[in-house]
């Protein structure tokens, strides 16, 4: 049995309700014994030997910062290819610069296909932005960087993988295929996109090799991992899981999350299509008997479908008036209309449903299938979540609420999309109404906010992404983004602590700071019910505390 240790702190806020506030907390075996005082712990001091440890007297302890939606595996495997997006992003080589338009993209793939040695070779290349970079790319355009060698090109967001002449015929589609999302020109050509998973999983298989190389998931995981860390993050979860290659990937989150010197806890959330092909009729029963491999700090949890397309790339559903360009968006691989019977046998094993919808026609398709399995077999606390909510209605959120549902909720587009999406894609209005977390809250739905690192072009921060729910304030750091859809600091914070552990269904073990929880905690310079909301992101975080044990923000 380990000794108590009791941490004291300037102040501790607990995240919970009834005790808010505390000056210190003690901990052992990774659980938090007690919260309070030195005097009003007393009772357990007198009776278990302990040490105080005093550096964290001047600061302040909030419980780990919860990230309910990341992908840490899958885009550290885009760090290693050619790099097209327009903001400055890590690759396995330093700092890739960002491309500030469309020639400046064309230019790099130019001078790729100049310095490979070999003909054949393909470029294989992520990270364009059609919003800032001037569209989606097409065949004939790609033809004219090289017509001989193969050309594979991903958005930042990987929603439209776009090839050339050559590299259609290594994936082997021609004028006489037709599957959704593999798109044409008006004269019927094939142009080369392939939009959202049905297609562009076609599109990929031809460069798996280069996507996959032995090694790059385990250090994708763990590089991002440490960013989370810097930022507060204790606890995130893997929303694609098995996208790719179950064992494999299983093998590498192994790997990488059970070392002693890895800083966080992770959920793995299995991406549906692959579950129900392979399981069939067992798939919940499947997904429920995955539990028994639940560890501390690695564990299975409910099961993903993805219903639409992306924010920054422009490919999500939109209802009436519709997108700008007048183009209509994606769906997801499952057909709208089987939704219901696909997600029925995990809705009936309590296998809790993560449901991707960003645009508005999604979130109402959403809900009409949540309406539906309700109607069939009604269920209490059963945590549907549409993930990232990204455009959506007031009365949306009241029937949301209405029907039980929770919403993990991307706001950064606020801050760093809305202007840019105000002028491409969406139009003023939706553009500026982006992230309604103030119809939530006067709802009464539980939500939290997650960044979906690092597909989308916004950073991994919590704080900054409780500095943009309470502020709403536009990339020009004057315009207030729709100033009734802002919500106050203290639902900001719980959205991202004790609401987001609700939504992954560990409020009973994470989120908060009580005692018989997991000692989970991120030291922070000041307090954030204290300092001026304004400033509420520029909070240093000073390091994490997981289990009991300290992860220094510079170690
Ligand atoms: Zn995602």
């Amino acid at each position: 049995m380990e000794k108590l240790t009791v941490f004291t702190a300037r102040r501790v806020r607990t995240m919970d309700p009834g005790r808010p506030s505390a000056e210190a907390v003690a901990v052992k075996d990774g659980r938090i014994v007690s919260v309070g005082s030195l005097a009003s712990m007393r009772p357990w001091l007198e009776r278990e030997p302990y040490d105080i440890d005093n550096r964290f007297a001047g600061k302040v302890i909030m419980p780990g910062f919860i990230d309910p939606h990341t992908h840490f595996r899958m885009s550290g495997v885009f760090m290693g290819l050619t790099y097209l997006g327009p903001i400055d992003s890590p690759g396995p080589n330093g700092m890739n610069a960002g491309l500030a338009n469309r020639e400046a993209v064309r230019d790099r793939l130019r001078q790729v296909d100049r310095e490979m040695a070999n003909a054949d070779e393909p470029i294989v290349a992520w990270g364009l932005d059609p919003a800032v970079q001037g569209g989606q790319l097409h065949r004939d355009e790609l033809d004219a960087i090289s017509p001989t060698r193969p050309i594979w090109t991903v958005t930042y967001a990987p929603h439209v993988v776009v090839a050339n002449s050559p590299m259609l015929e290594i994936i082997g589609v021609d004028e006489t295929t037709n599957v959704y999302g593999i798109e044409r020109y008006p004269d019927g050509r094939l142009n080369g996109q392939f939009i959202e998973r049905e297609a562009s999983k076609i599109a990929t298989r031809a460069v798996a090799k280069r996507l996959n190389q032995p090694g790059s998931g385990v250090r994708a995981i763990r590089s991002l991992a440490r960013t989370a860390q810097q930022a507060g993050i204790t606890t995130t979860a893997e929303m694609v899981f098995g996208y790719l290659d179950f064992d494999r990937e299983l093998a590498e989150h192994k790997q990488a999350v059970e070392a002693e010197d890895f800083p966080l806890r992770m959920l793995l959330v299995p991406i549906e299509d692959p579950i129900h092909e392979k399981h069939g009729a067992d798939k919940a029963t499947y997904l429920n008997q995955l539990k028994a491999e639940n560890t501390d700090k690695l564990c299975f949890h409910g099961v993903k479908f993805i219903n639409d397309g992306s924010y920054p790339a422009m490919t999500l559903r939109l209802r009436a008036p519709g997108y700008l360009d007048g183009h209509e968006g994606h769906r997801g691989a499952t057909p709208w209309p089987d939704l219901v019977e696909r997600m029925l046998p995990y809705w009936k094993e309590g296998v809790q449903i993560h449901s991707h919808a960003n645009g508005d026609e999604t979130v109402q398709m959403t809900l009409d299938v949540l309406e539906q399995l309700q109607l069939i077999h009604p269920r209490f606390d059963h945590r549907f979540t549409i993930e990232h909510y990204c455009i959506s209605t007031p009365d949306q959120a009241r029937r949301l609420k209405a029907l039980g549902g929770l919403a993990s909720v991307n706001n950064y587009f606020v801050h760093y999309r809305s202007l840019i999406h105000a002028e491409q894609g969406f139009g003023p209005d939706r553009a500026e109404a982006t992230a309604r977390l103030g119809s939530l809250e006067r709802e009464g739905v539980v939500f939290a906010l997650h960044s979906d690192f690092s597909l989308v072009l916004t950073p991994i921060a919590p704080l900054t992404a409780a500095w943009i729910a309470v502020n709403r304030l536009a990339l020009d750091g004057k315009t207030v983004q729709a100033p009734g859809e802002r919500i106050g600091v203290d639902r900001a914070l719980r959205a991202i602590t004790i609401d987001a552990a609700h939504i992954l269904r560990r409020d009973h073990d994470l989120g908060s700071i009580e005692a018989g929880k997991r000692a989970d905690f991120v030291i922070l310079d000041d307090d954030p019910y204290d300092v001026d909301p304004a400033h509420l992101h520029e909070i240093e975080i000073l390091g994490t505390v997981l289990g009991g044990a300290v992860f220094p923000a510079d170690g």
